[in-house]
C-alpha cells in the first residue's frame, strides 16, 4: 500500500510518511478524502469486479466464482478492498457501491450461464450496512429483472456479524432472499463473534472457512478445520475452504470431506472476460481449471 499511503500523505499536505507505513488505518482526514474520491469512482468507472474461481476438491472442476471489488485509482493505482470497504461502510456509501457490485455480478452470472450445461454460481459479498438499509430485497429483485439473472446462479456471502444483528428486518431480509432462491454463505467462518446456535437458527447453506485456518503452520488449526467440517456435515451445509495455496492443503481438505475451495493454488481473482473464457474452456474440454489456469 506504499504508493497510496504516499499519495495520501502528500495530498494531505504533510510529509508524514512514516505514520502511514506504520499504521494503515486512515485518519479522519484521509477517510474524508477517500470517501469523496470513492463517490466519484463509481461515476468515473474506476471500479472493476474481478472473479476468483471456486473448484470442487474431488476433481478440480470449476463450479463458480467469487466477485471481488477492485478500485483502479488513476494516481494511487489499485486500492485493495480492505482499505476502502471500511470507509464505504462508515459513510454509508457501501449501499450504492454494493448495488453496483450486485448489478455487475448478476450481469456476469447471466453471461456465464447463457449456454452452459452446468450452473456457474457467482458469490457476492454483502455488508451488514446493506442489510440495514431499506429496500435491499426490492433492489435485488429489480437487478435480477434488469440483468436476466436467476437467483439460483448467485450465492450471497454474509459475515458472522450480520447474525449478531438483533433487528428483525435483517433476519427477514435473509429469509426472503433465501426463498427467492439465493443460497447464503457465511464468509470468514470462525473468525467472528457469533455463537454457534445462530447456525441452526439462520438459513445458512454454506460455511466458508477463513483462510487463517487453512494457511497456518499451527497443527491445532487442522483440528479446528476438521471440527468445522463436522459441524457443517451435521447441519447439512456445504463447505468452501478459502485461501488454499498449496497442494498439501488441498489434499488435507479433500481427505477430510471439504467440498470446494478457492485460493492462489488455483487462481487469483481475474477480470470478467477472463473468468468467462476460463469457464467456457473448462466446460468445453472437461479439463481441470488448475490445468487450464496454469497454461492460460
Ligand atoms: P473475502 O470475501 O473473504 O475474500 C477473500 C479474500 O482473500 C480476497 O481478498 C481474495 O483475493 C483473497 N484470497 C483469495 N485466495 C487467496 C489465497 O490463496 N491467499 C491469500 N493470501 N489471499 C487469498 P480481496 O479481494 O482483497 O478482498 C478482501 C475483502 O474485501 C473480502 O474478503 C471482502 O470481505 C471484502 N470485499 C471484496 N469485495 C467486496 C464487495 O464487493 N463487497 C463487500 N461488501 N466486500 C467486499
Ligand atoms: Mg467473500
Ligand atoms: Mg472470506
Ligand atoms: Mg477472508
Amino acid at each position: 500500500y506504499a504508493d497510496s499511503a504516499m499519495y495520501l500523505a502528500k495530498r494531505s499536505g504533510r510529509n508524514n510518511f512514516r505514520f502511514y507505513s506504520k499504521d494503515l488505518t486512515a485518519s479522519a482526514e484521509e477517510r474524508m478524502r477517500l470517501e469523496s474520491e470513492l463517490r466519484r469512482a463509481i461515476e468515473r468507472g474506476e471500479l472493476e469486479l474481478h472473479y476468483q474461481p471456486k473448484v470442487l476438491l474431488e476433481n478440480g472442476a470449476m463450479v463458480g466464482s467469487e466477485a471481488l471489488l477492485r478500485w483502479r485509482h488513476p494516481e494511487m493505482g489499485m486500492i485493495p478492498p480492505a482499505r476502502f470497504i471500511p470507509v464505504a461502510e462508515d459513510t454509508g456509501l457501501i449501499v450504492e457501491l454494493g448495488r453496483w457490485v450486485l448489478r455487475e455480478a448478476c450481469q456476469t452470472a447471466t453471461e456465464l450461464n447463457a449456454d452452459s450445461q452446468s450452473t456457474h454460481k457467482v458469490a457476492i459479498n454483502l455488508s451488514v450496512k446493506q442489510f440495514q438499509s431499506a429496500g435491499l430485497v426490492k433492489s435485488i429483485a429489480e437487478i435480477l429483472d434488469e440483468t436476466g439473472c436467476r437467483a439460483e446462479w448467485v450465492e450471497i456471502e454474509i459475515t458472522e456479524s450480520l447474525l449478531l444483528d438483533q433487528k428483525n428486518e435483517t433476519l427477514q431480509a435473509l429469509c426472503e432472499l433465501r426463498s427467492m432462491g439465493f443460497s447464503i454463505a457465511i464468509d470468514d467462518f470462525g473468525t467472528g463473534y457469533s455463537a454457534l446456535n445462530y447456525l441452526a437458527r439462520f438459513p445458512i447453506d454454506t460455511l466458508k472457512i477463513d483462510r487463517s485456518f487453512i494457511n497456518s503452520t499451527d497443527r491445532r488449526n487442522e483440528e479446528l478445520v476438521k471440527a468445522i467440517l463436522s459441524i457443517a456435515r451435521c447441519l447439512g451445509q456445504s463447505v468452501v475452504a478459502e485461501g488454499v495455496e498449496t497442494a498439501e492443503q488441498a489434499a488435507f481438505l479433500a481427505a477430510n470431506g471439504c467440498g470446494s475451495a478457492q485460493g492462489f493454488l488455483y487462481s487469483k481473482a481475474v477480470p470478467k472476460a477472463d473468468i468467462i473464457a476460463l469457464w467456457l474452456r473448462s466446460a468445453a474440454s472437461g479439463a481441470k481449471p488448475g490445468e487450464i489456469l496454469s497454461c492460460g
